[in-house]
């Protein structure tokens, strides 16, 4: 069964607390949702004030392939607003339930009723698609809920939408309203699923389990409060999880999740937690020596998804739980062999540092192996020759880089937001056309106190196959420091790629 695909990151993401976001920004993210294949888009409330009306103008015009909605108060400046914008899609709405309707609507029942359809009839007449919702519809009387859907329905209403608003359905009652609801109107119904007790996506899937065709989704689950029902994690349960015979597809192209995850927690400024299913770092990452070798065996015994479904890839962690084939494996790919001795002291080293509450990195593992096996210096493919930055205020910082890269001169140029930016996409620049490199992640940390504190700059990088390597490098200046750790993390991936070409 097809399941359709609403996104509101644009709308209710957009409602986070400490989020606004800039026409143009909206319009990046409207892109991005397209590329994923999302069926609707919800570009935002456009009544609100004229820079939200300009993002939602600016999308509707874009030439997407997926519908472009717009949100609406049931009053007719909202709806005009909308089809001012130049959309044809409406998501209109009221509340119902008595809580809304007393302490913030002030209004009857039979009031609300009749400012639905006014609404819808109005809508209609200004020629759009009309998605209506109950707001609060999960904590409205069920027969109401049911006479206001009925009643719109005959106003015209194309969709119905049942938000549960505060987050407060169970599973098994989101089920019962939206059959209710779907028997009653025949119409195409969606869930909109709100996350404070944890349970959005759960309920979600209740709900189109139940006979809904429809869900409203966020990238990253953002959204009012807790949030909405995360469109990663919705849209993989859909497609793998085991629901009794039924089949559930989308129009998702799910390899592109992690990199709209981290586009959009990078426009919105809120951080993907590490454990958050499918987009979070540590979704696909492994320490316990246990499933380690288990994954290592056979991805499938601790992976029930395959990381690069959906743009991810595997990643085994040194650490107290670690065991003897995943610190193998991980040396292993730098052409490293301890021997079954060295292999138990570099072991040792990793298990006391993690007792210690430390974090081991790659770039750790790799000393431990190197202190234990008298290691000469890994072999380097990049070396640094020339480098300058320029910044201040009133003009853009620049920075230029000479890199000799296997006996080849290359030079880079780039502007960025500040000079740690300019220098690394100049890096980037200047070894386009060797290496593509992404950088995952970028830390900075200060280790001491003071303007003369040292930094220490860690620094995630990946090739265009998704081969992976960290770095890190501590000195006392911010920019060079960013530089060097770039650098050493390309000849740990130049590394990687070149024992991994032997093989
Ligand atoms: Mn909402």
């Amino acid at each position: 069964m097809k399941v359709r695909i609403f996104d509101t990151t644009l709308r209710d993401g957009e409602q986070t607390p400490g989020v606004a976001l800039r026409p143009e920004q909206k319009l990046a993210i409207a892109k991005k949702l397209d590329e994923l294949g999302v069926d609707a888009i919800e570009a935002g409330f456009p009544v609100i004030t004229q820079g939200e009306m300009e993002g939602v103008k600016i999308i509707g015009r874009e030439g997407l392939r997926a519908e472009i909605c717009g949100l609406a108060r049931a009053e007719k400046k909202d709806i005009d607003a909308v089809a001012d914008a130049g959309l044809s899609y409406v998501h209109t709405f009221i509340a119902t339930s008595d809580i809304h309707l007393k302490y913030k609507l002030n209004m009857t029942r039979d009031e609300a009723l009749a400012r639905a359809v006014e609404a819808v009839e109005y809508a209609k007449g200004r020629g759009l698609q009309v998605e209506f919702s109950a707001e609060d519809a999960t904590r409205t009387e069920r027969s109401f809920l049911t006479k206001v859907f009925r009643a719109v329905k005959s106003a015209g209403a194309d969709r119905l939408d049942i938000p549960d608003t505060v987050g407060y359905s169970t599973p098994s009652y989101i089920a019962q309203i939206t059959r209710e609801a779907v028997v009653a109107t025949g119409l195409p119904v969606s869930v909109h699923c709100h996350n404070d007790f944890g349970l959005a996506v759960a309920n979600a899937i209740s709900g189109i389990q139940a006979g809904a065709q429809c869900a409203h989704v966020t990238v990253n689950g953002i959204g009012e409060r807790a949030g909405n029902a995360s469109i990663e994690e919705l849209v993989m349960a859909l497609q793998k999880l085991d629901f009794g015979g039924t089949k559930y597809e989308t129009n998702i192209n799910t390899r592109l999740f992690y990199a709209t995850s981290k586009f959009v927690s990078g426009i919105v400024g809120i951080n993907v937690q590490p454990n958050k299913a499918i987009v979070g770092e540590n979704a696909f990452r492994h320490e316990s020596g246990i499933h380690t070798h288990g994954v290592l065996n056979n991805p499938l015994t601790y992976e029930p998804i395959g990381p690069e479904e959906v743009g991810q890839h595997t990643s085994i962690e040194a650490g107290k739980h670690a065991g003897m084939h995943g610190i193998a494996a991980m040396l292993e790919e730098y052409g490293i062999k301890p021997g079954k001795d060295q292999m138990r002291s570099i072991l040792d080293r990793v298990k006391e540092a993690g007792d210690r509450g430390r974090r081991i990195s790659e770039v750790e593992l790799l000393s431990f192996a190197g202190e234990v096996m008298r290691l000469e210096n890994l072999k380097r493919f990049v070396h640094l020759t020339g480098f300058s930055v320029s910044t201040g205020v009133g003009n853009m910082p620049y920075a230029f880089v000479k890199l000799d890269v296997d006996g080849k001169e290359l030079i880079g140029t780039d502007y960025g937001v500040g000079p740690v930016d300019a220098s690394l996409k100049a890096i980037q620049k200047a070894t386009g056309s060797v290496e593509q490199m992404l950088i995952r992640d970028y830390k900075l940390d200060s280790i001491s106190g003071g303007s003369d504190a040292l930094c220490e700059v860690t620094i995630d990088i990946e090739d265009c196959a998704g081969t992976g390597a960290s770095a890190k490098a501590v000195g006392e200046d911010i920019v060079i420091t960013s530089v060097q750790a770039m650098i050493e993390g390309m000849n740990r991936l130049m590394l990687k790629k070149s024992l991994k070409r032997n093989v």
